[in-house]
């Protein structure tokens, strides 16, 4: 049988062995957010952990054949199958966001038949003004023309 006992210096609610908060008023049950329950000042929400409620109204301990609040185990299993959604969100996206591996094409020097450096494109860095293997439009490619 669940035990329902008044908040100590929270009147206006009352807490049950296994830990679900309510008014006594209107029995609405106070929303549970992991370990803390939402209350309501008269002016402010406050969120307070339930193992303190419960320490205040059960000063003796919680009753030992006191089971866990069903509410409490639905909004876990809820909560747990929220955060494994979002994992596997951010995997995929994480996955995604991955550079994909491109592979750089090797590219060789006209003249000499040498691999070019990054950013060289017909001719190595000794080639590079020589006229030799003919002029192409990609020895042009990012010159400033005056
Ligand atoms: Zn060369």
């Amino acid at each position: 049988m669940v035990e329902w006992r008044t908040i100590p210096g929270w009147e206006a609610y009352e807490i049950s062995s296994s830990g679900t908060v309510r008014r006594i008023a209107t029995r609405y049950r106070m929303r549970r957010c992991g370990p803390s329950v939402r209350m309501w000042d008269g002016a402010h929400a406050l969120y307070l952990p339930v193992a303190e409620l419960l320490a205040k109204a059960f000063p003796g301990g919680r009753t030992p054949d006191a089971i866990p609040d069903p509410d409490a185990l639905v909004w876990l299993r809820r909560r747990v199958a929220e955060l494994e959604e979002e994992v596997a969100t951010l995997r995929a996206t994480a996955q995604a966001k991955k550079p994909a591996k491109t592979e750089q094409k090797k590219r060789y020097c006209v003249v000499c038949g040498r691999e070019l450096p990054p950013g060289y494109w017909r001719r190595c860095p000794e080639h590079a003004y020589s006229g030799e293997g003919g002029l192409s439009e990609d020895d042009f490619r990012g010159a400033v023309i005056h």
